[in-house]
């Protein structure tokens, strides 16, 4: 997962970033920067199911550090979340194949999420919430389903039956959507609407996997990101990403969520194809895009694909860019990053792109 890192500074962490550090590591997720941290306002709170950190310079850092938070929390609530009763997304799936009239943002985001789906050739699927009950990984009924099971909860699986019309939008009957795998970057999105209204100079927004990286870094570098080791410990790096002003970073691996049968880890992101946790020889996948939204997409349904098929499925996308990192331990950086990669944990190696 991304982290923050100064190279500047790293030695000065006030106790506001040390209690954030703690609760960021609960989500994999870790800030390590201490950047201009006097002058900077840091406010967390946990929405989507992880930590929400806003961190705003300037000089109404305080209020805007909140308004992002509020904003993320309230589309949590009123528009994406699964579990709230009360959610566009939970009116929507209890509706059970009638129409459903919601809010401009919802309609909106799922119109933009079939567009995802189709451009990603259903790797990514948001109608997938059937099979992610079904599996129910990191929850308290996780378990391999059986064949007949994986089968039933698949055949719900199909983009193609939504039908968003206005702002009313209608889904298959029996078909489920799950948000998981955009709603931070779409977070990150709203985060910057809500920073540019506040006219923010800089800001670094983290959302579980996803982060913002708003205006020029107060240092006066580069942001420098850091990808997690998939196969370390949650504050264990893989490598750094130095990138300009204005991009979102989203990783999507088999670490974060998954649980180990008979010596098979199945983790979180499912293949719609099969019905079955990813298989695609990749342990995680990081997506750099100017849109939060298409990086997490991005990041899940290039898991999904695999190295080879993810490659002319990036090219879609004009600004999008990925490490990848293979289960034997190669990591793999799309040209537009090539120079911005810097790998520094010494048990993988940087592999040549086919
Ligand atoms: P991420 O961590 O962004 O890769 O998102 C993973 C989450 O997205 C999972 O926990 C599921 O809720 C959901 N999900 C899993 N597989 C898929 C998929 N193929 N397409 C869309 N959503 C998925
Ligand atoms: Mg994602």
């Amino acid at each position: 997962m991304a982290k923050i890192l100064d190279r500047t500074k790293r030695g000065t962490r006030t106790a506001v970033i040390i209690t954030i550090v703690c609760a960021l590591l609960i989500a994999g997720v870790l800030i390590y920067d201490a950047v201009g941290a006097k002058n900077a306002a840091i406010r967390s709170n946990t929405a989507m199911g992880t930590v929400v950190t806003a961190k705003v310079w300037g000089a109404s850092g305080e209020h805007t550090a909140q308004a992002v938070l509020d904003r993320i929390v309230a589309m949590d609530e009123a528009n994406l979340s699964a579990h709230n009763d009360t959610s566009d997304i939970a009116h929507i799936n209890s509706a059970s194949g009638r129409s459903v009239k919601v809010d401009n943002y919802t309609a909106n985001l799922i119109t933009r999420l079939l567009l995802a789906a189709g451009q990603t050739n259903g790797a990514f699927d948001p109608t997938i919430g059937a099979l992610v009950r079904l599996w129910d990984i990191g929850g308290p009924n996780e378990q391999v389903p059986t064949a007949e099971e994986i089968s039933a909860a698949r055949a719900t699986v199909d983009w193609h039956q939504v039908q968003v019309s206005g702002d009313t939008v209608q889904i298959g009957k029996g078909q489920a959507l799950d948000i998981g795998a955009a709603g931070k970057g779409a977070a990150c999105d709203a985060a910057k609407e809500i920073l540019t209204e506040n006219q923010a100079k800089s800001a670094v927004i983290s959302v579980g996997g996803s982060i913002l990286l708003y205006g020029e870094n107060p240092a006066g570098d580069d942001w420098s990101v850091g990808i997690r080791d998939p196969r370390g410990a949650s504050n264990t790096q893989l490598g750094t990403l130095t990138l300009k002003a204005g991009q979102c970073v989203s990783t999507s691996g088999d670490y974060e969520r998954y649980f180990e049968q008979d010596g098979v880890r199945y983790c979180h992101i499912l293949d719609p194809r099969t019905g079955a946790p990813a298989d695609s020889g990749l342990i995680s996948v990081t997506v750099v895009s100017p849109s939060g939204l298409v990086s997490d997409v991005l990041s899940t349904a290039c898991f999904v694909l695999g190295y080879e098929q993810s490659l002319p499925i990036l090219e879609l996308f004009e600004d999008a860019q990925a490490v990848f990192v293979t289960e034997d331990r190669t990591v793999l950086v799309t040209p537009g990053l090539a120079g911005s990669f810097d790998l520094t944990a010494g048990s993988y190696t940087l592999g040549a792109l086919s």
